[in-house]
């Protein structure tokens, strides 16, 4: 099989990963993993059955009942299948943000998801977002970006989303709902959200979407000659 072309870009929610990912994927024509929406499936598959997420007990007894599918349309979106349905949409709220987040931290979990995101980069080119892809799950990844962004730059961007969405959380609990996550994510035992040693970090604070995507096509071009 021929060699695969695997970019990675990790960093704290809000930082606009999954925008320019998708966006790049589709300039390249390579697939668009967003991992953090499969920790979010699992999140919401619990969440149904009523497992609390720090449950470790009760996730480890429900998680094999679960089986993920990842799907694309034509404008290349990325769906989450969950036992046959459709959850995209249903995944995107700050309550399951947050127990994604604490899902995401158990062994069981990772495990399980471990495999699924390798396996999807072994046969495609991808660019790959989540907070572990350069450190753990690809880290021999050509390409690794480290995104990030002020934790204000980002709060004001997850607020702008929610209301465009008629949500009516305030900027402040989206502030410190983000701040919590970023700890917990940063501060758990297993793959814990970091920089990798060789990844080149983009500071998205003051650049708009086609000033980053431009300055990660260089390092693309820079990295991989396509
Ligand atoms: O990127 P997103 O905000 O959708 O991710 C939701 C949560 O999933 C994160 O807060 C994090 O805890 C978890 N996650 C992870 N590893 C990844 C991607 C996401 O632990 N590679």
């Amino acid at each position: 099989m021929a060699k695969t072309i695997s970019i990675a870009i990790d960093g704290p929610g809000g930082a606009g990963k999954s925008t320019i990912a998708k966006r790049l994927a589709k300039e390249l024509g390579y697939y668009y993993v967003d991992t953090g929406a499969i920790y979010r499936t699992v999140a919401y598959f619990l969440d149904l059955l009523g497992i609390s997420p720090k449950d470790v007990d009760g996730v480890e007894r429900y998680i094999d009942e679960l089986t993920i599918g990842i799907e694309y349309d034509e404008d290349g979106a990325q769906h989450m299948i969950m036992n046959g349905m459709d959850v995209s949409a249903d995944i995107r709220t700050p309550d399951i943000s947050m127990k994604a987040s604490d899902v995401s931290a158990h062994k069981v979990v990772r495990d399980m998801l471990l495999d699924m995101q390798r396996d999807v980069a072994k046969k495609h080119n991808v660019i790959m977002d989540g907070r572990d892809i350069g450190t753990v799950v690809l880290p021999r990844a050509q390409v690794k970006i480290f995104l990030t962004a002020s934790a204000e730059v980002r709060a004001k961007r997850r607020h702008m989303e929610l209301q465009a969405k008629g949500k009516k959380d305030t900027y402040e609990q989206v502030l410190a709902e983000l701040q919590k996550r970023d700890y917990q994510d940063s501060h758990r035992e297993i793959a814990p959200l970091k920089q990798a040693k060789d990844a080149v970090v983009v500071d998205t604070s003051n650049l708009d979407i086609d000033g980053v995507v431009a300055a990660i096509r260089t390092i693309v071009q820079e990295k991989t000659a396509v």
